[in-house]
């Protein structure tokens, strides 16, 4: 799979203050592909489209280069302390994306450039926290790994974090483009984790995003860089074979990881849940999805300001569990389970 290229540029004036806003307008000034303005990258007008659908995917293809105002930086558990923003939304169409939900009307790709103001503040968290670690994810509302060749902006952050003791970078991907990221100095300060899951779910649910096969690859090289992995098996799914589906999955795994990657592995279990308002969107936005969202063969469950979920019953999530934690403790007897849920 290529990288990505957006159709569609937009600029807000400030970004061209900074060095990485004059690079990437550099790279596309002569490229052919229009470049607009925008007075703010949280209002973007002018996204081509007949009907909310055709808006939809050419947002998704649009690429707005802007200034991170907000520098108050959101939790981020179970996994880490804090998310670190250095983008916001994605060129990848997972139709159980929760940033169907999270990002409302704004389902363009947002990257920022002010990054030393952005170090600046995660600085200020650590140094709260000290003499505690503060780990930071940088995948909570974007996939940053699929702009890297373009921003540059997770290999300055995890530099800037190899030279934190006390600060660890984290993040997930489904790109397999990692090249880029191979030979910074992260100090093992990053722990560098994929995606996966069954070609089922890969095939059927996870379109404009790197093949399977692609991400285990990109998973070997890093590794041989040194890099912590981890890998985050979500959504997990009840679906046809799927057994076998995610046995099959660890056994690919374990045959085309190489050995440096085992001493320190790290799996994080997710499993398949959905909000009603989520469910709506996600029909009017892939119709044709399979994606199993009967309220009737699920359980309900009540989070944070009364909002509620659909998740697997009881007795399913314990078939879950037991299964891919047998799976990966036949493959992977060495690697640590950070959590089920
Ligand atoms: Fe969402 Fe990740 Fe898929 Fe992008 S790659 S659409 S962030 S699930």
């Amino acid at each position: 799979m290529k990288p990505f290229e957006p159709d569609l540029l937009f600029f807000e004036p400030r970004a061209l203050e900074y060095p990485l806003g004059q690079e990437i307008y550099q790279r596309y000034k002569d490229s052919g592909i229009p470049i607009s303005r925008t007075t703010s990258h949280n209002q973007v007008r002018g996204i081509p489209g007949e009907t909310e659908l055709q808006k939809y995917r050419n947002a998704k293809n649009t690429l707005v280069i802007g200034v991170r105002k907000t520098l108050r930086f959101d939790q981020s558990k179970p996994s880490a302390e804090y998310a670190i923003p250095l983008a916001t939304g994605c060129m990848g169409h997972c139709h159980y994306c929760y940033l169907q939900t999270t990002m409302g009307n704004r389902p363009y790709v947002r990257a920022y450039v002010n990054l030393e103001e952005i170090f600046a503040a995660a600085k200020k968290y650590i140094d709260e926290r000290a003499p505690e670690i503060t780990r930071f994810e940088a995948a909570c509302t974007s996939d940053p790994v699929g702009i890297e060749h373009i921003t540059g902006s997770l290999k300055k952050a995890v530099e800037f974090m190899g030279e934190q003791e006390l600060g660890r970078l984290r993040f997930v991907t489904k790109f397999g483009h990692v090249d880029p990221l191979l030979d910074a100095k992260h100090h093992g300060h990053t722990r560098f984790r994929f995606s996966i899951n069954t070609d089922y779910v890969v095939k059927y649910f996870e379109p404009s995003t790197s093949p399977l096969n692609e991400r285990i690859e990109a998973a070997g090289k890093v590794a041989q860089a040194g890099y912590p992995l981890g890998f985050i098996v979500a959504p997990i799914m009840i679906h046809e074979g799927w057994e076998e589906g995610y046995e099959e999955l660890f056994r690919k795994l374990r045959e085309s990881l190489p050995d440096d990657a085992l001493s320190d592995l790290h799996f994080e279990l997710i499993t398949h849940r959905f909000t009603k308002t989520a469910k709506n969107i996600i029909q009017e936005r892939y119709p044709k999805t399979k994606l199993n969202m009967n309220e009737e063969e699920r359980q309900k469950k009540w989070g944070r300001y009364g909002r509620s979920k659909y998740v697997y019953p009881k007795d399913q999530m314990q078939q879950l569990r037991d299964h891919l934690e047998n799976v990966i403790t036949k493959y992977f007897p060495a690697s640590e389970i950070s959590y089920f849920t």
